[in-house]
């Protein structure tokens, strides 16, 4: 069996692809219209796999399917080549929040690491959010005060119309004749991680956030 290859954004991706033929299949499209609707959903998600082997290429042929039913059983399978979010342990979570001397930990047993492109819980005491991200390789915490808004709004990070709160961390930007200089970044994101884990179907944000957050440029 091939082993797990999809990451959590890249599956909420084919999800939508999978929609898109879905709601077409509901319009009495003219078959060749149908069919280009499918071949170009196929082929962004293919885009999204550029070292796929044959054997995963297979696996992520979305044009194939004939019926809703097939789709919805086809993405039912496909779960099973999720990548699962980093365990971690409360050793580690601690370790990636030094600052914080009594870290209010996150009950790991009731989150689902398969649904996972970042892992955040928020203190309700405190109002502080944390958020852990593997960049490139690395786990990286990031914490921040979350202020609600009682409004709607576009995420930053999953890029959908929901309930958000502003988040606001402090970076320590290194320049070289100022040491102590602090800058702030905040952002509107997704009140509930979990559908903000839902909806996202692309990191660019994320990453980009985490390397400013970290100080560090590539
Ligand atoms: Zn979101």
């Amino acid at each position: 069996m091939t082993e797990p290859f999809i990451k959590n954004e890249q599956l909420n991706f084919i999800k939508k692809q999978i929609a898109i033929i879905k709601d077409s299949m509901n319009k009495s499209l003219p078959k060749t219209v149908l069919v280009a609707v499918i071949e170009l959903a196929h082929a962004k998600v293919l885009e999204l796999f550029p070292q796929a082997s044959s054997e995963q290429q297979a696996l992520l042929d979305i044009s194939k399917w004939k019926t809703k039913n097939e789709y919805d059983q086809y993405i039912e399978g496909l779960t099973a080549y999720v990548l699962p979010f980093p365990k971690l342990t409360e050793q580690q979570l601690k370790k990636l929040f030094p600052k914080q001397k009594k870290l209010k930990l996150p009950d790991l047993t009731t989150i689902d690491h398969h649904k996972l492109t970042y892992l955040s819980w928020t203190d309700g005491k405190s109002n502080r959010k944390f958020i852990i991200y593997d960049l490139e390789g690395q786990l990286v915490g990031m914490e921040g005060k979350m202020t609600a808004t009682n409004k709607k709004n576009i995420c930053s990070f999953c890029n959908s119309f929901g309930e958000v709160a502003y988040f606001s961390t402090i970076t320590k930007d290194k320049k070289p004749k100022n040491a102590d200089y602090y800058k702030a970044i905040g952002n509107f994101i997704c009140t509930d991680s979990s559908e903000c884990n839902r909806n996202i179907d692309n990191t660019a944000y994320l990453q980009e956030f985490f390397q400013t957050a970290e100080g560090r440029r590539y």
